[in-house]
């Protein structure tokens, strides 16, 4: 259920493991222009190469640009980042297969349902696991800057400018307070622009870390439905992949599968809790100020320490200036 980026990747690794198996796919239409769900298509080179190798697809061929550096408030951080296709992707991932309309779907007659729906998480129980933040971005005709350049929001999230080829660029905003406020820091962005918006889309980011257990009954969650976005950077689609490969070598194990999650994606539950105490109010403590090293590796970036602990004690002390103003 749900053909993003980890439904795709399940879907082939299982194609692959066993051409016979039988399994249905199912993914509501989308009204975005791209044909997928809102996504900036960023991701980190090296890990992006690595799962794509395991499903035995050369990554080379969805990689529109490669970046050695991004530019986060002005201060530019080495990187090894990639923009990709990734309509094209998950495209390639589902061959011939055509995802049926889950409206259409009576779940009960399946053996496991796998919940790969992202934020939506519509088949695993609910859950108020936080931080859920909205993110709203156009697709703009205009020449793509340099490198991949975001800045942080005064009232908390962040800006993006990704350039998507020479010619486009994906500008978005993610925000904890809602869609009107990602929507308010994206037209302070655009303020002045006359380029041309080719697409439009919005959406919520579940990314609070491992959200437990990670499967109910015949019901197995991957990717943002259990909480897998990096709640510092919002990116999901490493986490999605790596979970799906992380489920398909431990198909039969629910105790293996997490461990295997937890211990690679529970650093994201320490930062989901700094957020949501930097939300509530409170001042970082120095012992906040732990290098999640992982965190930016899904995304490709590798700052310093120094860098990293200058942009967030100033990313905490804006945010919390702005609160109180
Ligand atoms: C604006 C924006 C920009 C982003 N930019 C980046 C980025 O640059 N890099 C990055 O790594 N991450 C980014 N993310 C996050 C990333 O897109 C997701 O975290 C990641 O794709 C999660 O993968 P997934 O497979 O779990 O879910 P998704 O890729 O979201 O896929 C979920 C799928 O489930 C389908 N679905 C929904 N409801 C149902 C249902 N009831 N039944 C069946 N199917 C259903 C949806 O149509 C969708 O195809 C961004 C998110 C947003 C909103």
């Amino acid at each position: 259920m749900g053909c993003g980026s980890g439904g795709s990747y399940l879907y082939r690794l299982l194609r692959r493991r066993n051409p016979d198996s039988d399994i249905t796919l199912f993914d509501p239409p989308t009204a975005n222009a791209c044909g997928i769900k809102c996504c900036a298509w960023g991701v980190s080179r090296p890990l992006f190469s690595k799962l794509c190798a395991e499903a035995g697809v050369n990554s080379e061929q969805f990689v529109i640009s490669r970046y050695d550096h991004v530019v986060i408030n002005g201060q530019r951080l080495k990187a090894d980042l990639a923009i990709i296709n990734k309509p094209a992707l998950v495209k390639n991932f589902l061959g011939d297969a055509q995802p049926l309309d889950p409206g259409t779907a009576d779940v009960s007659v399946f053996d496991r349902i796998i919940d790969a729906t992202g934020s939506e998480r519509a088949f695993m129980p609910p859950t108020d696991a936080q931080p859920v933040v909205s993110a709203v971005q156009v697709r703009l005709k205009a020449r793509a800057p340099d490198a991949p350049t975001a800045v942080f929001n005064p009232g908390g999230g962040y800006s993006w400018l990704f350039p998507i080829g020479a010619d486009e660029v994906h500008l978005g905003s993610l925000s904890p307070g809602g869609f009107d406020k990602a929507r308010e820091e994206l037209k302070k962005m655009m303020s002045g622009s006359k380029s041309k918006v080719v697409c439009s889309c919005r959406g919520k980011i579940r990314c609070h870390g491992p959200i437990l257990p990670l499967n109910a009954g015949s019901v197995w969650g991957i990717g943002e439905s259990i909480g897998l976005v990096d709640p510092v950077t919002g990116a999901g689609i490493i986490p999605a992949m790596t979970s799906a490969k992380m489920l398909v070598d431990h198909w039969d194990s629910p105790g293996e599968y997490q461990a295997d999650v937890l211990q690679r994606f529970s650093y994201m539950i320490k930062e989901a809790n700094i957020l949501n105490r930097l939300m509530a109010g409170n001042p970082l403590s120095s012992g906040d100020l732990f290098f999640p090293k992982q965190a930016l590796e899904t995304i490709g970036i590798s700052p310093s320490l120094a860098e990293f602990v200058g942009l967030v004690v100033k990313g905490a002390r804006d945010y919390l200036a702005h609160r109180r103003a």
